[in-house]
């Protein structure tokens, strides 16, 4: 039986305070707790809110919330894909929510999507309660994983055509997957031609670690940049990703492959040709930053 009540619930709020955004913090209101456990690498606690549906939430940060992920899973995964022109193998590592998966097999020309997330925990529990992000694991094409993915990647060499990094933050089980060595695995594990996006931050809260992001990521691919969507519930309303291909000839600002505007109303809700390039544009300060 799950406790009915987390230290980062009081007076029947959720509130997300981090020394990674510090003095602010974002607050949902709390309809029920449904489920709280330690995991081997995480606390995982699970809450219905009034507003945002099902949270979900790892060592007291949101992941995901039922309302707004939609824009998260679809521009991290289609600035991608549609980076690619023929998609067949493609690797996520983290996502241990589904959302990613259910966004990658969405592209007819995927033949294999495989995800590699540390704790089985956050996928039984996605199972269980976030039913709408989970449908990605019960796809044909979909196969799971469950490892370190730092561990992961260096047993696969020139073998995927995108790999997608939806990790949590660098606090934590997914601090590796912010350092380079880690980008370095990545590009060894892509096929040429390949294309990666990674879960990069907020340029109004984490400017200089995605500007060392940047720097790592040009070191090693002959192409990097950073794109951001706006998602209500992620902290500053919004989250970045580094987009990077080792085809030195590719603009991953331009979608090489696209839906049409019907297939695109069909598939996404926030996902479309023109956001894609719009993601690109930076304001002033960070695109100083970021040069
Ligand atoms: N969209 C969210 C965000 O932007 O913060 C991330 C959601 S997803 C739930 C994050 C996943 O990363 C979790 O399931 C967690 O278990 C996984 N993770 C963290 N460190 C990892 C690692 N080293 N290898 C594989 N998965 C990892």
């Amino acid at each position: 039986m799950s406790e009915t009540t987390h230290a980062t619930i009081q007076d029947g709020w959720f509130r997300e305070i981090s020394d990674m955004w510090p003095g602010q913090a974002m607050t949902l209101k709390v309809k029920k707790v449904v489920h709280h456990e330690k995991s081997k690498y995480q606390d995982v606690l699970i809450f219905e809110s009034t507003d945002y549906g099902m949270v979900l939430v790892l060592d007291n940060v949101i992941q995901c919330t039922e309302r707004d992920e939609f824009s998260y899973q679809e521009m991290i995964t289609h600035l991608a894909m549609n980076s690619h022109p023929n998609p067949k193998k493609v690797l996520v590592i983290g996502g241990g929510d589904g959302g990613v998966l259910r966004e990658v097999v969405k592209h007819e020309c995927v033949e294999e999507a495989i995800l590699c997330d540390i704790d089985e925990a956050v996928i039984r529990l996605s199972k269980q309660y976030l039913p709408g992000m989970a449908v990605g694991f019960e796809h044909p094409k979909s196969k799971v994983h469950i490892g370190d993915g730092f561990k992961f990647l260096d047993d696969y060499k020139n073998t995927f055509d995108v790999i997608i990094t939806d990790s949590s933050d660098p606090e934590g089980p997914a601090e590796s997957l912010f350092q380079k060595p880690y980008f370095q695995l990545l590009h060894d594990a892509l096929r040429d031609g390949g294309v990666i996006t990674t879960q990069a931050e907020n340029q109004w809260l984490h400017l200089s670690l995605i500007a060392q992001l940047k720097k790592d990521c040009k070191e090693i691919f002959p192409v990097a940049e950073y794109a951001y969507t706006t998602i209500p519930t992620y902290p500053s309303g919004q989250i970045g990703f580094m987009v990077c291909c080792k085809d030195p000839n590719r603009d991953v600002k331009v979608p090489v492959r696209s839906w049409t505007p019907e297939e695109e109303e069909k598939h996404c809700r926030y996902y479309n040709s023109e956001i894609h390039k719009a993601s690109f544009v930076l304001p002033n300060f960070a695109k100083k930053a970021l040069q």
